[in-house]
């Protein structure tokens, strides 16, 4: 069948495979340990759901306005005010339908045929075809295992070429767990304002650091948020995977010409959604504490569970819910990860997502949000395999 060019630039998103993988093997009855979803495991809090449950009950089931109803915008606005010191006004300020469609937008508002975006590597599986889609070309800038996968104001600025438009920045970061730090995060701003590119930070996990790590936006330097594109994402922050609500903070004509585009596809995000992100952002704040410290009990249990896998290292992530261990050293004749992913699926009934997604061969990630218990049995099957493979 003849489709368009443009669809043809990208390709379905590789964790939802992985997870759907899974989802075959779970429904023949295999019970499968599986460290592959990048969502809390965590139930949406009681008063975050109460509020989508009231705004039901009071008829809010109308279209709203297409960026969002004013009151949820100039609570994001706020909210993000006091988390992280920025200064923006609700017309800097759209809602959108998750943190993936507001990164969409704002690509696609910014990034024209033949422009390069530069992406850090390893990154998360959508900016490349994201930033394909809307016509320009991702250029990677391959960060180190032995700097925790950290990209570095000098890599930035090497890698800035004349076609550069857009640099863009995970961090926390999906899949590796690192953190910029806010002394290199303000030199990397200043290298993009300095050669006149965009810089688009996802802060999805943004509150999901682990100590001495803080919590921390690029949109809170002084002078920055004229040059600055912040997205956000309720997601993560407040187990809200499902609800489909993020944000995209940025200078009024870039809000406006990605309203333009969401009046023209998605319109508004959902209005019960919208109200229980009203109710997530002026409630307490203490299930995110409560999920912090989960975090960091897991990651230490999979971060000695994967680091005793001979040949296998690993930075300790300093943020999110993954680790992204090297099993190069490790593979004992498997020819890639993307194999040895597939092996620990079939074998030791372990769901991971291959490095080859991230742009990243030799690794595997494992999300850790995930039980205790799961991940103890998921690191005594991989010990198994292991084992078993030495021995083979
Ligand atoms: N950015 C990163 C790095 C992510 O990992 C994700 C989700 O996994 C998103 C953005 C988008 O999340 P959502 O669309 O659910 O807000």
């Amino acid at each position: 069948m003849q489709l368009t060019e443009r669809i043809n630039r990208i390709e379905p998103s590789a964790t939802l495979a992985v997870a759907a993988e899974a989802e075959r093997y779970k429904a023949s009855g295999v019970d499968v340990v599986d460290f592959g979803p990048g969502e809390p495991d965590f139930p949406t809090p009681d008063h975050i759901k109460r509020a989508g449950i009231t705004a039901i009950e009071q008829n809010c089931t109308k279209y709203t306005a297409v960026g969002g109803i004013a009151p949820l915008r100039k609570a994001v606005v706020e909210w993000h005010a006091a988390q992280f010191g920025s200064r923006y006004t609700p017309a800097e300020c759209v809602v959108s339908v998750g943190g993936k469609h507001a990164i969409f937008n704002a690509v696609n508002v910014l990034v024209q045929d033949g422009d390069e975006a530069l992406i850090p590597s390893p990154y998360w599986v959508s900016f490349p075809d994201i930033v394909k889609y809307a016509g320009g070309r991702p250029m990677f800038v391959e960060t180190r295992e032995r700097d925790g996968f950290c990209v570095t104001a000098a890599q930035v600025e090497k890698a800035i070429g004349p076609r550069t438009r857009l640099l863009i920045v995970n961090s926390p970061n999906n899949p590796t767990g690192a953190v910029v730090s806010p002394e290199e995060f303000t030199r990397i701003y200043e290298v993009c304002a300095r050669r006149g590119i965009w810089l688009l930070s996802d802060e999805c996990y943004s509150h999901f650091v682990y100590a001495p790590s803080r919590p921390f936006s690029v949109a809170s330097i002084p002078g920055s948020q004229p040059n600055i594109v912040t997205v956000g994402s309720l997601s993560k922050t407040f187990s809200m995977t499902g609800w489909r609500v993020g944000y995209a903070l940025a200078p009024e004509p870039v809000v406006a010409a990605m309203c333009k585009l969401q009046s023209q596809s998605t319109s508004n995000p959902t209005s019960i959604a919208q109200y229980a992100a009203l109710g997530a952002l002026q409630g307490p704040m203490d299930s995110v504490a409560t999920m912090l410290a989960e975090y960091a009990r897991r990651r230490e249990l999979i971060l000695n569970g994967v680091r005793a896998i001979n040949g296998v290292t690993c930075p300790a992530p300093q943020g999110a819910f993954y680790v992204f261990p090297n099993f190069s050293g490790a593979l004992r004749g498997i020819p890639d990860t993307l194999t040895l992913a597939r092996q620990l699926l079939e074998r030791a009934h372990l769901a991971v997502v291959p490095g080859e997604a991230f742009g990243a061969p030799g690794h595997l990630r494992f999300s850790y949000a995930t039980s205790i218990e799961r991940i103890e049995e998921g690191l005594r099957r991989l010990q198994r395999f292991f084992t078993a493979a030495a021995e083979a």
